[in-house]
């Protein structure tokens, strides 16, 4: 069939396919996919009556919950831009993307609302729409209001359909910008890698308003018309249950998910026989995680997929018969993928040898949101450059082994050292800091700040003044505070290296 040229078609084909069969499950609430896309239809009346048009930008704020893809799949309806805010961002940085991206609604948790920024910070969004948990899903009156459906609007491929804030080597967060054509490709090679049908059932145990929960989960479901079933909050016990009671059959999680549900001690009274593609990204998973998995669950294939933000997810994908011979790999490029290995010169090195990996493909965005320095840095002729350091050897086997960008990954979750040490600069106590990462069994890193400091300062003064500024899993978990200062090399640049070998002892 022709491939769909906007998320609102896909959607459509969903319905056409599958009207009948389970869409969205979250809690008590099961909605088929005809009425999943009635309701995103009323909503998005309820956007029409706010006044919103074509291109217009919808903050969203939202944990797991299923009013989540309701809402995205109403603002694809209205042609409207989505971005998607993590619950556990700190008021500075939410006001910092709402501000950027012009944002003309918001939808927030009822529960966040004492970390929303003040009006006058935010001048530009002009509605504000809390959601709480009201089981009966009456919070949709608040958009809906019984108005008729309108008629979806026509959007280009190119368009924009959602805006993904990532952080980088500045400090200041870049908004992705997610055409509907990076979506639907992306969704795409998952069905067709994974061979993914509308009897598969996900869960979304990640969250949504990340690229893997957006992308490998919502509409990969939508793709092939499957079940999404999404957890509010992930917990290894309650996941399990869910995983044998709703006769899971695909997932993609982040390897210190899978860890934490290896260590549950009623692992084996769980009957996880339908579970049968167990894709892991968005961080190195160890080799005794996926051996243990294959012993305890022979039918499910763990593979590999590597990717990002800026590649709309997945830019490998390890077959996953070849996950056990390939073990230090991330797989094989996507279908229409092409990485390559750069050299510091800027000139393709020849297969096998170690450079930055740069990636093109029709998944790689076209940019970041009124950023064109920060684009042009980052994406030359279709590449885009990831910062992490790799190889593709004669096979075409990508490997991973470490990444020029100074971040930190702490169970997939990404923080960028200089944002943290940016903030920490800010302390009147703080001189400089260094944020380094921490070996960790479970989340493979933690964040580990050196501070010097010019008073004396305690420790936990410093991750509280970070803990009101920046997302909890930014805060620095451990710090050693000295007068000393940062050891650097001629140029000025600070020499992490160095600290994290002190750190580890190594
Ligand atoms: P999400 O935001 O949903 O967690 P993600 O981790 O795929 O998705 P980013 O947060 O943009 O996306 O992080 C991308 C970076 O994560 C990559 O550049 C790489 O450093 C790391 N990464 C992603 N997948 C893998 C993998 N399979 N193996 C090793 N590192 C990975």
């Amino acid at each position: 069939p022709e491939r769909p040229g906007s998320l609102w078609a896909m959607i459509a084909e969903a319905v056409a396919q599958n009207g009948d069969g389970e869409a969205l499950i979250c809690g008590h609430v099961r909605l088929s996919w005809r009425q999943a896309a009635d309701k995103a239809a009323r909503i998005a009346a309820g956007f029409r009556k706010l006044g919103l048009k074509r291109g217009d930008r919808v903050a969203v704020l939202l944990g797991n919950r299923i009013e989540f893809p309701l809402i995205l799949f109403a603002a694809a309806h209205q042609g409207l831009v989505t971005v998607l805010l993590s619950t556990r961002q700190q008021k500075p940085e939410i006001a910092y993307v709402l501000t950027d991206c012009g944002a003309k609604v918001l939808i927030h948790e009822a529960a966040l609302a004492e970390r929303l920024p003040d009006g006058r910070d935010i001048p530009d969004v002009v509605n504000r729409v809390a959601m709480d948990d009201d089981p009966q899903l009456s919070r949709f009156a608040v958009l809906a209001d019984n108005a008729p459906a309108p008629a979806p609007v026509d959007v280009a491929e190119e368009d924009t359909a959602m805006i993904l804030y990532t952080s980088g080597t500045t400090g200041k967060p870049k908004g992705a910008m997610l055409a509907h054509c990076n979506i639907i490709h992306s969704s795409t090679v998952f069905v067709s890698c994974l061979q993914l049908t509308s009897a598969d059932r996900s869960i979304a145990a990640v969250p949504l308003g990340h690229v893997t929960g957006v992308v490998a989960n919502i509409t990969t479901m939508i793709c092939c018309a499957g079940t999404l079933i999404i957890m509010p909050e992930f917990k290894a016990a309650d996941y399990l249950r869910l995983a044998a009671r709703e006769r899971v059959t695909y997932t993609v999680m982040v390897p210190a998910m899978y860890n934490l549900c290896l260590l549950q001690p009623d692992f084996d009274s769980h009957d996880l026989s339908s579970w049968r593609i167990g894709g892991f990204g968005g961080a190195p998973m160890p080799v005794a995680t996926i051996e243990k998995l294959k012993a305890k669950i022979p039918g499910l294939k763990l593979m590999n997929c590597y990717g990002s933000t800026e590649t709309t997810s997945p830019s490998t994908i390890m077959p996953g018969e070849l996950t056990a011979s390939h073990i230090d790999s991330v797989g094989l490029p996507c279908p229409g993928a092409r990485i390559v290995a750069m050299g510091v010169d800027g000139r393709e090195l020849p297969r096998g040898e170690i450079g930055e990996l740069w990636i093109q493909s029709a998944s790689v965005i076209k940019g970041y949101w009124n950023n064109p320095k920060a684009t042009a840095e980052s994406f030359t002729s279709g590449f885009w450059h990831s910062g992490d350091l790799g190889s593709v050897d004669a096979d075409g086997f990508v490997r991973v082994f470490d990444r020029q960008k100074d971040m930190i990954n702490r169970g997939g979750l990404k923080i960028y050292s200089a944002e943290v040490e940016s903030v920490l600069a800010g302390h009147p106590a703080v001189v400089e800091s260094a944020i380094l990462a921490k070996p960790c069994p479970v989340l493979g890193e933690r964040v580990h700040a050196v501070v010097v400091t010019r008073l004396p300062v305690a420790g936990e003064e410093l991750r509280a003044w970070c803990a009101e500024r920046l997302s909890d899993y930014k805060v620095p978990e451990t710090l050693a505070v000295t007068a000393e200062p940062l050891p650097r090399n001629a140029n000025g640049k600070v020499l992490k290296r160095q600290l994290r070998e002190q750190l580890t002892g190594t």
